[in-house]
């Protein structure tokens, strides 16, 4: 059986060390005993070296340069969260696409280099509200994925994030969750196979919490899910947890 992936994003959240330790614990404690699942919690950059990882609970950063090393003023590389202790990173999510102005083309440069460093690169793809989802995903999906080989898609991991649902309180219905994994897949066996399509995991994020945790790994078939908010929250993260790992 392979593990569902749940994925924290705290953003940049919390304001303190000691805040950080205690969430970082809870979550660990939350997956106590939880079979089947991997859990990966993306703190701000600063509180990395403060966490301690365990096999159930593993770190990752929100964002990477696409250098190594370099004359990039405030810039963190993928190599450096590999040597802090990250395993993952969030690629594309839609608060740097708006804010920080982040293209697909950057995109796919950060994704290179996080394969680089090891790192796995879980690309989120989605609509804004009134855009077709499809057209959206697909082109994000091609664009961010441009010269990937089939050997490190091994690496990446799909979230579909539909920008009108993250931190809103307006969850994408598990129907429309599920057309979207599909279409993910379909693009994908476009791009390389089936059989790849079929292996690379697909999650979904998008105000998720206690409650319609399950729909999107029971109904929309997906394999995982991104959690902003939720995972701020020590007690409905660890329900979230318990309720998928089961
Ligand atoms: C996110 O940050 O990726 C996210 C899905 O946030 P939220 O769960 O708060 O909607």
């Amino acid at each position: 059986m392979t593990k569902k992936i749940i994925i924290a994003n705290w953003k940049m959240n919390p304001k303190k060390a000691k805040e950080a330790q205690a969430l970082f614990e809870a979550a660990k404690e939350g997956a106590r005993g939880v079979k089947n699942i991997q859990i990966v919690v993306c703190p701000p950059f600063v509180w990395l070296g403060i966490l301690k990882s365990n096999v159930q609970v593993k770190l990752g950063v929100q964002n990477c340069h696409w250098e190594n090393s370099g004359a990039f003023t405030g810039e963190i590389s993928a190599a450096m969260a590999a040597d802090s202790g990250a395993e993952y990173v969030i690629l594309g999510h839609s608060e740097r696409r708006r804010y920080m102005g982040e293209t697909d083309e950057i995109i796919n440069l950060k994704i290179k280099s996080a394969l680089k460093a090891k790192l796995k690169a879980v690309l989120c793809v989605g609509e804004k509200f009134g855009e077709e989802m499809s057209i959206v995903v697909e082109s994000q999906i091609i664009k961010s994925l441009a010269g990937l080989s089939v050997n490190q898609m091994k690496d990446v991991i799909l979230a579909y994030e539909p920008v009108w649902a993250v931190g809103t309180g307006h969850n994408c219905s598990p129907d429309n969750a599920l057309s979207a994994g599909l279409f993910i897949r379909k693009t994908l066996t476009k791009l390389y196979s089936r059989f790849l399509a079929e292996k690379v995991p697909v999650l979904y994020g998008g105000s998720v919490d206690d409650e319609n945790d399950n729909a999107y790994i029971d109904q929309s078939r997906l394999d995982g899910l991104l959690v902003g908010g939720a995972s701020l929250d020590a007690e409905e993260f660890a329900g979230i947890i318990k309720g998928i790992g089961r």
